[in-house]
């Protein structure tokens, strides 16, 4: 799956240890591997005496304490969070708790959209719904702390409440699942949505940071020929769907099959999300043609003459 991009899964890293790879940022894994984190959350740490914390990740007593651990003797001044998925805010309350800094992100856990008649949220395990930040950022707010200067870029499409932070003396951005290096991100309504995705993605092609440090996986070196590689990876699977629909497919579980080869099966359903994601975008733009709502069970044709 999206071979198209040159992702880098090279990631020696033992979870829970802190290391450094640039001055002034140090990063500390949580041991939560799976199809969806791949080796683990990355929570980040800004400065040297008082410093930010971007991600505190899992509600994992353990990450929480290799992260205090990493910051003794320091004073963490503020918390960031990207967005509101389980495996990165649920750990803010232990922080918070252990440290008085004071919580900032773009909002509480949203969908995207409401549900439709009868529509279940899959997604709703998810979500961290108990999040609420004491700071609520608006795009372009910048914070300062001490030798850091963090600037909020709404980034919504993985999450309703997607935010990246660009580390003003670094020119580096913590792109948090919106852009990561060893895979694509999971856009999946009805928390996510693909129009806002897309849109994101233009508006981080146009920014200047050369690394993005993502929740997941190694640092992006080349971040804007990334971020086009990923505008480029969408447009294609884009056309792959329009293409299958005018080869006749109608529901997604079979367009899933056609184009998504030699995917990790624990990511079918993942897969089945994104197509719907796709599909919703389709379909308001005139492209695709369903009966009522698109839904995951849904049947899809392109529209006549
Ligand atoms: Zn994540």
């Amino acid at each position: 799956m999206a071979d198209d991009i040159p992702f880098d899964k090279r990631l020696e890293l033992a979870p829970d240890t802190v290391r450094e790879p640039t001055p002034g940022l140090r990063v500390v894994m949580a041991n939560n591997p799976g199809p969806f984190t791949f080796k683990g959350t990355m929570s980040y740490i800004l400065g040297r005496g008082r410093v930010a914390i971007v991600d505190p990740g899992p509600d994992d007593p353990a990450h929480t304490a290799a992260l205090l651990d990493a910051v003794r003797g320091e004073t963490v001044t503020h918390i960031f969070v990207t967005h509101t998925h389980r495996d990165h805010s649920p750990g803010v309350p232990a922080i918070k708790a252990a440290t008085g800094a004071t919580v900032y992100a773009e909002g509480p856990h949203r969908a995207a959209r409401p549900l439709h008649i009868g529509e279940n949220n899959p997604l709703d395990s998810s979500g961290d719904r108990d999040f609420k930040p004491d700071v609520a950022l608006k795009d372009g707010e910048v914070v300062t702390g001490d030798g850091w200067t963090l600037a909020a870029v709404t980034t919504p499409g993985h999450t309703a409440n997607h935010m990246a932070y660009a580390f003003k003396e670094n020119n580096t951005l913590f792109a948090g699942d919106h852009v990561m290096g060893w895979a694509t991100s999971i856009v999946a309504p009805p928390d996510g949505a693909m129009s806002d995705y897309m849109a994101s993605l233009q508006k981080l092609a146009k920014r200047g940071e050369t690394i993005y440090f993502p929740g997941h996986g190694p640092a992006i070196r080349d971040a804007s020929r990334f971020v086009n590689y990923y505008i480029l990876h969408r447009k294609a699977r884009e056309a792959s769907i329009l293409h299958r629909l005018a080869k006749g497919e109608t529901d997604i579980p079979s367009i899933v099959r056609a184009i998504y080869i030699g995917i990790d099966p624990r990511l079918t359903g993942a897969a089945g999300m994104s197509v719907l994601a796709h599909m919703e975008d389709l379909v308001t733009r005139g492209l695709v043609e369903t009966d009522g709502s698109p839904a995951i069970d849904g049947l899809y044709r392109l529209p006549r003459g």
